[in-house]
């Protein structure tokens, strides 16, 4: 360690995990620095990722509803798009929360250095900022340098029309014919978003079904949505090379039914994320990456050198913003002397689609594959009378339980709201809540949540025979 370091604890990278490890550090009393090549803090999630695509999402479902509502007896008349405002409208959301984390950040005495960082060696790094190079040391470091989206072989990116999901939330014109190759959650939500100001959407997916993964039911509810906005849906696809020409962009595509061609205006390549493990002076720190990109850390988010950390997208799957700060924040204990650990049982996951598709813990195969006896409780919310006033009717509730503790060990939601309602399932795993705990609280009437209930009480039922 060196005699005198700029700082305790060096944080590379302001998306949640940074921003949460630095601002969690120096509640702790750790002198901090907190490295970022913007000068505005959030990291892909505030700027480029969760925030404006959920502004856009939400843009697009009011629009929807209002469509909707006119065949229910209230119309206002066909809504118009302004692009320029919705645009601004996106970015002052976005700009609320990152002066919220400026300031936050200025509250707690955490130094924001702007520039590229990379490690020299185990106590120090260089930073590249504009026209300035520093080289800061320090006693501690987490990296949380997130990741990048992946380009497929033989697309070449240099086509302004070829864009990835930071080109697709800038949203400068709404395209006539727009190719998304993805069906992962980012892929259909920018399907999402495209449909609804009005192009015609096509989706290519190289699995044999959208949202890899997850469990069929919920996915077969949001295909038949998805089926009603997009023009084409190709699954079992594979884009193997797009020309562009001066007017449209061919496409050539790969199925089961053979080679075709198409042409597009736009094409959004949303095929996957792979972690920012390169360039930052790994080697130079003792440190190194797997096959797939990822530092390996322990349940302290410990690196191999016990005095580095890393978080976040860098460090493995599910890439998503809650599990970088939850890390975030374990790093920055470990680094304060707190023997914190990583110990979550179940991190959800979100497609904030039209209808949300959520899900926790375990699937149907995934628990069959593990060998687990399971029983499942279903609640289709064609029964729920707050999900017909809400056009939510075709929406369904699925949980898992263990078949010998009656645990529940997974579920799935889809329909309106779903994003928000998975939150009960989680907190009942963490809990290890039976199906009885679930259905027998009393949930509030008439709501969404009733049919986490409904499905627990299913399940219960079956439960309750084999014991
Ligand atoms: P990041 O947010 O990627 O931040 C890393 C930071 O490090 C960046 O600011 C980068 O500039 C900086 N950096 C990298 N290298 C260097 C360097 N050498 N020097 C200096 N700075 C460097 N997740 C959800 O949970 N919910 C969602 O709804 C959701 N929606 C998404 C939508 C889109 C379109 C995308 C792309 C992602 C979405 N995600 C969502 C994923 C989420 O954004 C990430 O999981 C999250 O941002 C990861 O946080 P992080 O702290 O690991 O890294």
């Amino acid at each position: 360690t060196p005699a005198n370091p700029d700082c305790d604890l060096l944080v590379l990278g302001a998306g949640p995990g940074g921003y949460s490890a630095a601002f969690r550090a120096a509640d702790l009393g750790l002198k901090v620095i907190l490295v970022d090549q913007y000068p505005v803090l959030g990291g892909v999630c505030l700027n480029v990722g969760c925030i404006p695509s959920k502004a856009l999402l939400h843009a697009v479902k009011v629009k929807d509803e209002a469509e909707q509502m006119g065949e229910h007896g209230i119309s206002f008349g066909k809504p118009k798009v302004n692009l320029d405002q919705l645009n601004a409208w996106k970015r002052s959301v976005v700009k609320q929360l990152t002066d919220g984390l400026a300031g936050l950040a200025k509250q707690r005495k955490v130094e924001v250095v702007t520039g590229r960082g990379r490690l020299l060696d185990s106590h120090s790094l260089h930073v590249e900022g504009q026209g300035e190079t520093r080289t800061l040391s320090f006693r501690q470091c987490i990296l949380a340098t997130g990741s990048s989206p992946v380009v497929p072989p033989g697309i070449d990116m240099g086509d302004e029309r070829i864009i990835d999901s930071t080109g697709a939330l800038q949203l400068d014109e709404i395209p006539e014919r727009f190719l998304v190759i993805g069906g992962g959650i980012i892929g259909l939500e920018m399907a999402s978003v495209y449909s609804g100001l009005g192009s015609k959407v096509t989706v290519v997916e190289l699995a044999d079904r959208l949202l890899p993964g997850v469990d069929k039911d919920l996915v077969k509810v949001l295909r038949k949505s998805l089926d009603k906005r997009c023009d084409s849906i190709y699954l079992n696809t594979k884009v193997t090379a797009i020309k562009a020409n001066k007017k449209s962009l061919t496409v050539a595509m790969e199925g089961s039914e053979g080679e075709s061609s198409e042409r597009f205006d736009k094409v959004l390549v949303a095929v996957g994320r792979s972690p920012n493990g390169h360039g930052i002076g790994l080697a130079e720190a003792g440190l190194s990456v797997d096959e797939q990109g990822f530092i390996a850390v322990d349940e302290h988010m410990r690196t191999a050198a016990a005095h580095i950390y890393a978080i976040g997208d860098l460090v493995g799957q599910p890439m998503l913003a809650h599990k970088a700060v939850h890390e975030g924040k374990i790093a920055a204990e470990v680094c304060s002397g707190e023997r914190s650990a990583w110990d979550a049982r179940a991190i959800p996951s979100v497609a904030y689609t039209d209808p949300e598709v959520a899900w926790v813990g375990l699937t149907e195969e995934q628990a069959r594959a593990q060998g687990i006896n399971y029983e499942k409780g279903m609640f289709p919310w064609a029964a729920n009378g707050r999900a017909l006033s809400l056009g939510g009717g075709d929406g369904l509730t699925k949980l898992l339980f263990d078949s010998e503790s009656g645990r529940v060990i997974g579920g799935g939601i889809v329909g309106p709201g779903a994003g928000e309602l998975i939150a009960e399932v989680v907190l009942a795993i963490e809990m290890g809540a039976e199906a009885h705990d679930i259905g027998l609280t009393v949930h509030p009437h008439p709501t969404l949540s009733e049919t986490v209930a409904m499905a627990a009480e299913a399940a219960a039922g079956t439960l309750t025979d084999l014991i």
